[in-house]
């Protein structure tokens, strides 16, 4: 699994909506990247203040907006 593909299924990891196969290539990919673990904590924090506001779950767009952010970031941090 490329961090990419790690970083596309971190929200449902959150959500607990993967199924099993792609939550253990999920962790796989999380023992062996201090990144992407660094990113999920992002997303874990993100899902929180969303939950203090009393939503249930993270509205499709701000998901979307972390996905797009983290995948900058990465790119900054790890050309190539
Ligand atoms: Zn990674």
């Amino acid at each position: 699994m490329t961090c990419q593909e790690a970083i596309a299924l971190l929200v449902d990891h959150l959500e607990a909506t993967l199924d099993d196969e792609q939550r253990a290539r999920l962790e796989r990919h999380l023992a062996g990247c201090a990144p992407c673990v660094a990113y999920l904590r992002t997303y874990r924090r993100t899902r929180d203040v969303v939950a203090a506001e009393g939503r249930a779950e993270m509205p499709e767009e701000m998901k979307a907006r972390l996905r797009a952010f983290l995948l900058e970031e990465m790119r900054k941090s790890a050309p190539g």
